[in-house]
């Protein structure tokens, strides 16, 4: 009768690949991206960090300023960046684009400089408009090598997000993680096609949407949450050991709608971002500036504000305050 016997094999060493470049066990890279040059002939490059543990693992990709002027998200990859200066990772793998649209952070806009929103360009193509190109680099050369992404967004122009994420219905392995990241507010919604949430969904990949504070600024709670966020699910996923704080429990939230102005004028908003509104209670005030009339803005519906219009003027339709419904 023959014996089998059990020979033990080496684990085979997962292969991390970004940019074209194997990363190999234990090392550190900053790789560049280079989609294209400034009239200036200068060329941009975008910096792609990696982080490889000795162990294997998942690989974590977390990225900022797709829009160039959410700086909020920027601070938060930096901070994460130090704290793995004194803290390596354990297991897996951490890919960090600080600055994603650096063409937009230069101007502090928004949008590319041919005027384009990046996100909604995925997956994007080889030869088409600049935001293409980016979304196409991204989605071949850095995109494979994730498991997980978790994007940093903030409010355009005088929109205050409340510390949020948001996930797309049926991406199970989103909440999980958004559990795990324990934010104040967990938002379920849906994808917009050509937004890179979208194209993740489409591929099955669990990916996150970190939506809080307002564009150009930088906003403590922001900053704070979105840290203590990414740092728990890193320590989530094994990838680092040590304290793991104890879960607040966030408020699941399963659709939103926008409170809109029905009058122009100056707007005084009376209601915390966050707090919990009921069904007819006034959110703000809308008053014509000559101490003539004064309208009050009610909530429609009971649930929590997500958003507030910081702007002191609004337009009739203009978007006041966003609500989320249980
Ligand atoms: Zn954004």
């Amino acid at each position: 009768m023959a014996r089998s016997r059990k020979v033990e094999q080496p684990e085979a060493c997962k292969l991390v690949r970004v940019l074209g470049e194997s990363v190999k066990p234990g090392e550190h890279v900053t790789l560049d991206m280079q989609v294209a040059k400034l009239y200036t002939r200068t060329s941009v490059e975008i910096p792609v960090v990696v982080h490889r543990a000795k162990q294997d693992g998942p690989t974590l990709m977390i990225m900022a300023a797709v829009h160039g002027d959410e700086v909020g998200g920027i601070e938060i990859v930096r901070r994460i960046l130090v704290e793995l200066q004194h803290r390596s990772l354990e297991r897996g793998t951490l890919i960090a684009i600080p600055v994603l649209n650096v063409f937009g952070f230069l101007a502090m806009q928004r949008e590319l400089p041919d005027g384009r929103d990046l996100n909604r360009y995925f997956p994007g193509s080889a030869k088409g408009s600049l935001a293409s190109r980016l979304a196409h680099m991204l989605v071949r050369e850095v995109l494979p090598a994730a498991d997980v992404v978790i994007d940093l967004h903030a409010g355009g122009a005088s929109r205050m997000n409340y510390p949020q994420l948001r996930y797309t219905k049926g991406d199970e392995r989103a909440l999980e993680l958004a559990r795990m990241f324990d934010p104040p507010v967990i938002l379920r919604s849906n994808t917009i096609a050509g937004s890179l949430r979208h194209h993740m969904f489409c591929h099955e990949k669990p990916y996150l949407l970190y939506e809080s504070g307002a564009s150009k600024q930088f906003d403590d709670h922001t900053i704070q949450e979105g840290t203590r966020g990414v740092t728990r699910v890193l320590e989530g996923l094994d990838m680092w050991g040590g304290p793991k704080d104890t879960p607040r429990g966030a408020a699941e939230l399963m659709r939103s709608k926008w409170v809109r102005a029905n009058y122009s004028g100056l707007l005084e908003t009376t209601i915390p971002n966050g707090a919990y509104v009921s069904k007819g209670i006034i959110l703000g005030h809308i008053n014509d500036p000559y101490g003539t009339s004064l309208h009050h803005v009610r909530a429609p519906f009971a649930g929590r504000i997500l958003c507030l219009n910081t702007s002191p003027v609004v337009n009739q339709g203009d978007a006041l305050f966003h609500i989320g419904r249980e």
